[in-house]
Formats: structure tokens, sequence, C-alpha cells
């Protein structure tokens, strides 16, 4: 059994890629220092909490396990925050990565997959972004991410780490099952916010920004169910292993919903009305994000399974009965 090595795996996006990883037969370790994650996420996997600022740590994981891959999640993903304090972002996002990448390299573990994102691209300057889509990051959290990225492409050249780069759009829903979903404290998500809304545990929803160039003025986003992001980095890291060669792939549904819609499709599935305000726009946020991940189908043969009804659906499952 292969020891994948998930470097926040408690959080909401790690701890769907660590319930995946379990059931294709490997055997994921969950690294995370508890600071944004949750115990009640990991379940019965191998747990070991730590930060990877701490090498001793590290070097401690990579003699106890034989790791085969490292995932990364444990970044901090909040724009409007990362404009506000980057310097949190930037040794987070960035020097803690090099620490964790310094380790692999000394320890000779060969695989590593990195979550990026979409904001990587900066305002698009076509329809669908791909690939080969200029990266011009708007914001310190695409910055930071971008870094890391270029950091991948230097280490590959040096000392032959292979890496895949997986971008992810705008991730969202939860596990069927109810039992893991998305807790982020504060939520600054769309989905989540909207349906907390919907729960009549927040009293509204402010749409930042209705002003944008867009058809109904708000914003439009790609939504991706974290199921099919997971079912991503499975196929990556096979990929990765069978080719042993470092590659990058966007990640989204290649539809685009806008921020009215998102609201409006709420109400329908949830079947509660909320009251929605107008705000200000966000800074950081560009107008249209949408992703075409032909090169992630033709290659990886992923294809997303899960509409926007499921992701918005089992994403109301989770906010009605979430354990954290
Ligand atoms: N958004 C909004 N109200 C909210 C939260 C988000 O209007 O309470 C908008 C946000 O400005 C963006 C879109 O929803 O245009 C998606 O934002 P989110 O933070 O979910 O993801 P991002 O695209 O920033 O990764």
């Amino acid at each position: 059994m292969k020891n994948i090595l998930v470097v926040g795996g408690a959080g909401y996006i790690g701890s769907h890629v660590v319930k995946m990883l379990d059931q294709k037969g490997y055997c994921p370790i969950v690294f995370d220092n508890l600071s944004k994650g949750h115990l009640a996420a990991v379940q019965s996997y191998p747990f070991e909490q730590g930060d990877i600022r701490d090498r001793e740590r590290l070097n401690e994981i990579f003699c106890k396990y034989k790791i085969e891959a490292v995932m990364h999640f444990a970044a901090f993903i909040e724009v409007a925050e990362s404009i506000q304090s980057p310097s949190k972002y930037y040794h987070n996002n960035v020097e803690n990565v090099l620490h964790l990448l310094d380790c692999m390299v000394e320890n000779h573990i060969p695989y590593f997959v990195f979550s990026s994102t979409a904001a990587t691209f900066g305002e698009p300057v076509q329809k669908k972004i791909d690939e080969t889509h200029p990266q011009h990051p708007c914001n310190p959290y695409g910055n930071t991410k971008l870094i890391v990225e270029k950091m991948l492409k230097d280490f590959e050249k040096a000392y032959g780490l292979k890496s895949t780069v997986l971008r992810y759009f705008n991730a969202a829903g939860a596990d069927d099952s109810g039992e893991i979903g998305e807790s982020h404290t504060p939520e600054t998500h769309l989905i989540p916010i909207v349906l907390q809304a919907a729960a009549k545990k927040r009293p509204n929803v402010k749409i930042f920004g209705t002003d944008y160039p867009t058809k109904d003025g708000s914003c439009i986003r790609d939504f991706i169910h974290v199921n099919d992001l997971s079912q991503a980095h499975i196929l990556a890291l096979e990929k990765m292993e069978q080719e042993n060669k470092s590659d990058q792939f966007n990640l989204g549904s290649g539809n685009g919903f806008s921020v009215l819609e998102i609201i409006e499709k709420t109400k329908q599935i949830t079947g509660v009305d909320f009251k929605v305000e107008t705000a200000p726009r966000r800074k950081g946020d560009p107008a249209i994000l949408i992703a075409d991940s032909t090169k992630a189908k033709n290659v990886l043969g992923w294809s997303p399974r899960y509409s926007l009804t499921r992701i918005i659906e089992t994403a109301w499952n989770w906010e009605k009965n979430r354990k954290y």
C-alpha cells in the first residue's frame, strides 16, 4: 500500500482527497497543524499533528513512514485577507512550502501534488482559461501560488522533484455521506454563505458588486465539486508515477454561473427565501473565471460528475447536519 502524506488533510479539500485515497487503496497520512483544519474530519486515518515550518518534525515523519508522494493543501485561501495581510500569505503559502520541498528533496521523496488556483491567471484574456493562458495574478494570494508553481519548475530542473500542479476554479459541495464538508472560520465562500442564509444562520447574503461587465452585473465563477477535484488528484498522482513527468492542469466544470444565479438556484433547491443585499465590489475579484479543462479530460481521463444542482444539494445536506 502506498503511503501518501497529505499536508492539510484535516481541511476542506484535503479531507475529501484523504477519503478518496483510502477508498482507492492508498494509505493517506494526514499531517495538519489544526490551525484551520478539524480533527473530526480526519476520521480513522493515521494523523500526525505538526507544522511544515518545523523541519525536524517533517524529517521525523519521513523517517517513520515510507512516503511515496506528498500532497499539499495547507494554504491560506482568502483573497481579501491576502490583500490586507500579504506577509502572512507569503510566509505560509511560500516560505512554509519551501521548507516542505527542501525536506522532500533531503529525504528523496519523488512526487508532489500541489493545490494551485485560477487566481494565478488574474483577469482572463479569453473566455475560458486553459493551461496556456498568461499568468498575471491580481492579488497576493494568486502571487503566492504562482511563486510556488515557479519554484516547482526550478526544483525539478535542479533536484529532479516531479510535481503536478492542479489549479482549482471554485471548489464547492460536500461528500455525499454528509460526514465531511466545508467549514471555514470565518466563512468567505459564496455557496456556504448563501446556504447559511437559507439555514437562517446569518441574516442575509451580500452580493459583492453588481456593476461587473457580465449578463446580470454580478461575478461569474466556475463551481466544481470537491469529490470531482479529489478524483483529479488520484488520476494526476497515478499519471505522474506512471510517466515520471511533471504537469499542470486547470480543474473546473467549464460552466460559469453568476453570483445572482447561485442565489436563485439555492432558493429553489432549499425552498427557503432569504434577504439579499448589494454591496461594493470585493477587492481582487476578477469579473469572470471559467476553466477550460480539456487537457485534464484528454490526459488524465478526468470528467466531472457533479452538476451545480448536486453541488448545492450536497452542500445543503452538510450545512443542515454539519459535524464541525
Ligand atoms: N461573493 C459574494 N458574496 C459573498 C461571498 C462571495 O458576492 O458573501 C462573490 C465574490 O465576490 C466572488 C464570488 O462570489 O465574485 C465567489 O467568491 P468566493 O469567495 O466563493 O470564491 P473566489 O472566487 O474568491 O475563489
